[in-house]
């Protein structure tokens, strides 16, 4: 199993206060698959994130990828291993307005310090799967948010990461453009990129393969999409969330 999370809790302590954001989490991601975690805001899917990319520490569980228990990680080696093992795809694209699109694609190439014929390499490998070659010697303020989505994505995976986190990637974007991101992820995951997306929209969850649920800090229900389009899996993704609701679950 790539990334394995076990018994993960978290309570934030703060000025005599105790959240549990989350209770006990228990979920598992192979090789090569996509899978989606939904739930209401409040219902701990960034404190999760945040958990499995090694920003923030479990009260208790642990959280392995590939076999390492993260938390074991010494401090001086956590980037490397995140710039290494892990590829993050936020909201708000997070790129660079003072580099241009194709150095913001390179630096964690830089950071590593690979050559530049790898890193020309790795860049003309990966801008035509994005659409973005015309992009790269533009400066993200030129360059519309999905075309700047393109670029974080094209900068998070360029390391060739063993997981791809994504925390609603679509969640700043108009539907036109979120469809064309939705789209990118599921084609990178059939050319074998292991995908974990946080998001409350069933539209952008309907991509995946695997959705998980999580309320009140537990992983509550699971859907499978199997052969499904993404139009049908999105509408048993709606009837979850309707029948979980009125059920109280
Ligand atoms: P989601 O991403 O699903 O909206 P969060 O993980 O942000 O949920 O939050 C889960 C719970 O933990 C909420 O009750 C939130 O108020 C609380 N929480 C999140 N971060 C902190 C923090 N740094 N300190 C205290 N409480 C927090």
């Amino acid at each position: 199993m790539l990334l394995d999370v076990q018994n993960v809790k978290k309570v934030y302590k703060s000025r005599g206060n105790q959240t549990t954001a989350l209770q006990s989490i228990d979920f598992g991601v192979n090789e090569g698959e996509f899978v989606a975690i939904m739930g209401e805001s409040g219902s701990g899917k960034s404190t999760l994130l945040n958990i499995i990319a090694t920003f923030d520490q479990p009260t208790e569980g642990s959280v392995y990828l590939n076999g390492m228990n993260t938390s074991e990680i010494k401090k001086d080696k956590i980037a490397m291993f995140r710039r290494e093992q892990l590829g993050f795809v936020f909201q708000d694209f997070n790129v660079l307005d003072t580099f241009s699109n194709r150095d913001n694609i390179l630096l964690p190439l830089v950071l590593s310090n690979k050559s530049v014929k790898d890193m020309d390499q790795a860049i003309n490998q990966i801008a035509p799967m994005l659409g973005i070659e015309e992009l790269l010697d533009k400066y993200p303020y030129e360059i519309s948010g999905g075309q700047r989505q393109r670029v974080a994505i094209a900068r998070a995976i360029i390391t060739k990461p063993s997981l791809l986190l994504a925390d609603e990637p679509t969640g700043a974007l108009d539907s036109k453009s979120s469809e064309q991101i939705l789209h990118i992820l599921e084609d990178l995951n059939d050319a074998g990129n292991t995908i974990l997306m946080v998001t409350h929209s069933t539209y952008a969850a309907s991509f995946s393969k695997r959705v998980l649920f999580i309320k009140d800090g537990v992983v509550y229900h699971e859907l499978y999409r199997g052969d499904e389009s993404n139009q049908s899996f999105n509408e048993r993704i709606s009837q979850s969330l309707t029948l979980l609701a009125d059920r109280g679950a």
